[in-house]
């Protein structure tokens, strides 16, 4: 993968493009659907890094296309927005952008997204465990005392929601009364049950494959059609995850990630944390881009070129 070029932008001569997220392009291919595609781009705290992760947009939308085939025969009744990883014939796409966006792309149910984040924490770390430490609590709600760094809740997972900030902006928490100001009482109240029963069963999914899920971040659209809310965006992928090797893990320190970890890490010890236009150096790119192949293929069982060899 370190030998081909990291794809960091995309555009398709027939198909407008609705929005440039950090890391994704969505194009529009008719009023109900678009391709939601996954770039090589990677960002840390916030900021979008000078260079890509050759084939990240593969093993992200892989991942996630894995995930929801998995929950939706784990989690009775959810939703989710994937139609097909194959844009349809009637495109009007060419033959070298089909090549371009094979296995990076989702065809996908247009839908209005909630602004949240709804985040799931199994394990306690990062901004978590530093407001434990400072406050005895996480989220504003009180733990016991003597809780060990990246050992599970007490009581079970917890929902910790934030805002979903514009662009530039960083994300808040917000209170679940918060929540339900923003969304609705009906939805928040949906948001966080499925996000937990997501949670839950993707843990355990991931738990017998040697990975913990220690904490996740979900997005929600509404179905106006029938009232449903719909699971949609990247799912459990290590972009919106943090995945530790379950045989390394123990109580008390940080446990090995398959995750963005590693280059938050190079940053903050190079002194680069936020700054913009940074480049990665070769070898952080390498290694990053062998953490999510590794998470790939323990995950789903297969190598990221058995996935694509399966796509029509
Ligand atoms: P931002 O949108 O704030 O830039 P981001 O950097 O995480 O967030 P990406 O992951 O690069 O964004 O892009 C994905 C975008 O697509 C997100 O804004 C997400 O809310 C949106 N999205 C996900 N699924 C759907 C869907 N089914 N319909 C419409 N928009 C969606
Ligand atoms: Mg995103």
């Amino acid at each position: 993968m370190s030998s081909s070029q990291a794809i960091t932008s995309l555009t398709l001569t027939s198909l407008p493009k609705l929005s440039t997220g950090k890391v994704r392009d969505l194009f529009a291919l008719d009023d109900s659907s678009l391709l939601f595609t996954a770039t090589d781009r990677i960002s840390a705290y916030d900021v979008v890094l000078a260079n890509g992760v050759p084939g990240k947009g593969l093993i992200l939308t892989q991942i996630s296309a894995h995930w929801f085939a998995v929950l939706e025969q784990k989690v009775p009744g959810l939703k989710h927005h994937l139609i097909s990883l194959t844009p349809p014939a009637s495109a009007p796409l060419t033959p070298e952008e089909r090549a371009l966006l094979r296995g990076r792309t989702m065809v996908c149910r247009r839908l209005k997204v909630f602004p949240i984040e709804a985040i799931v924490r199994g394990y306690i770390t990062g901004s978590a465990w530093s407001e434990y430490t400072a406050k005895g609590t996480v989220h504003g709600i009180p733990q016991p005392p003597g809780l060990q760094l990246c050992s599970p809740f007490p009581n079970g997972p917890i929902y910790t929601p934030s805002t979903k900030a514009p662009a530039g902006e960083k994300d808040e928490n917000i209170s679940p009364e918060q929540a339900v100001s923003i969304v609705g009482e009906k939805y928040a109240a949906r948001i966080q049950e499925l996000s937990l029963a997501v949670y839950s069963a993707a843990a355990a999914y991931a738990l017998e494959r040697g990975i913990i899920v220690a904490d996740t971040k979900f997005e929600f659209a509404l179905d106006e059609a029938t009232d449903e809310v719909v699971l949609v965006d990247e799912v459990l992928t290590p972009d919106s995850s943090r995945f530790w090797n379950a045989a390394e893990w123990k109580a008390g320190s940080e446990a090995p990630s398959y995750d963005k970890q590693y280059v938050r890490d190079y940053l903050t010890s190079s002194g680069l944390k936020g700054k913009p236009n940074v480049e990665l150096p070769a070898s952080v790119v390498d290694e990053t881009a062998a953490k999510y192949r590794d998470v790939f293929q323990r995950l789903t069982g297969k190598s990221l070129e058995q996935a694509l060899a399966a796509l029509e």
